[in-house]
């Protein structure tokens, strides 16, 4: 496998970065994970955008125009002969000294990876996953906006680490008002009498893409779509509830808190959203070829 790094394609075991790199010591930097599905860089311009405005909401100078990105990523895919596949792309504040200063730090680290990338098996996007809220909450948007995809995830991994020791996959977070916020590593969604709903970013979830894809495509067959500030009572009682995440794709949730949703099987529309959301992947991006 090769991993572009600082500008150059090495292979996994040569892609090394300094043990003084603050994306390491101090989790100092931004990232994303993009989808390639059949050849296509799916929503590469918006994944670049959402990258651009975390690192400029933590004063991370971006080391390469978005040009340079969108080249670098479509040419890591070609050099690991990927047509479908999951794309990390890490920026870090670079290597510096063992303080918190990033003054010193640099030049930044870009590191690529494409490799390929199974969230949850199969079975669940048939018969749809079952998820409970924990503890630990999403972090406060006045500490860090929810909506900077840094490389801190502390709180997210906890979640997971919450829900897994409970036997589930995956966690839901509230905000600190006991909000829905969002899953660890995805949005949240309801359906109830036929409207979509999820909560709004200041409720501490992050800008997803798919998120945005979704809810484009539901308005599009006419359903009204509502960012809403959610309880974890309104999944209870909701009709139907999914999930949507660029490695988890869109994918139907079907039990909350040890409460089923609807009638405890993945919902009409949702199939639908999820068929029309794979219907659409391969003609929103950038072709490699
Ligand atoms: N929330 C969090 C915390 C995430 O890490 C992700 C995955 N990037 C999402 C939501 C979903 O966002 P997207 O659809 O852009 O992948």
């Amino acid at each position: 496998m090769k991993i572009y790094l600082n500008g150059e394609y090495v292979e996994k075991e040569d892609a090394k970065i300094s043990v003084f790199d603050h994306g390491l010591l101090y989790g100092d930097g931004v990232f994303e994970g993009i989808r390639l599905y059949d050849g296509c860089v799916y929503k590469l311009d918006e994944h670049l955008e959402r990258l651009e405005h975390s690192a400029k909401a933590i004063l991370l100078e971006m080391p390469m125009s978005r040009a340079e990105f969108a080249e670098a990523v479509c040419e890591t895919c070609r050099q690991n002969n990927l047509r479908n596949g999951y794309v990390r792309l890490i920026v870090t504040r670079g290597p510096g000294h063992l303080g918190l200063t990033p003054d010193g730090c640099g030049p930044q680290s870009v590191i690529i990876i494409a490799d390929n990338i199974q969230l949850y098996p199969q079975e669940l996007y048939e018969n749809g996953l079952k998820i409970i809220s924990v503890p630990t909450r999403r972090i406060n948007s006045s500490a860090l906006p929810p909506a900077v995809k840094s490389l801190n995830y502390l709180n997210n991994i906890l979640a997971k680490i919450e829900a897994k020791r409970v036997g589930f996959l995956e966690a839901l977070m509230l905000n600190d008002k006991g909000e829905i916020a969002e899953c660890t590593g995805d949005n949240v969604f309801i359906i109830r009498k036929g409207t979509l709903y999820t909560p709004p970013l200041d409720a501490g979830s992050l800008r997803g893409i798919t998120r945005a894809a979704v809810m484009d495509i539901a308005s599009g067959i006419g359903i009204a779509v509502k960012e809403q500030a959610l309880t974890r009572y309104d999944l209870w009682i909701a009709d139907e509830c999914f999930l949507t995440g660029t490695a988890a794709e869109v994918i139907p949730c079907v039990e909350v808190d040890h409460r089923p949703i609807g009638d405890g099987k993945p919902g009409e529309l949702t199939r639908k959203l999820i068929d029309l959301f794979r219907d659409s992947v391969k003609m929103d991006g950038v072709r490699l070829d």
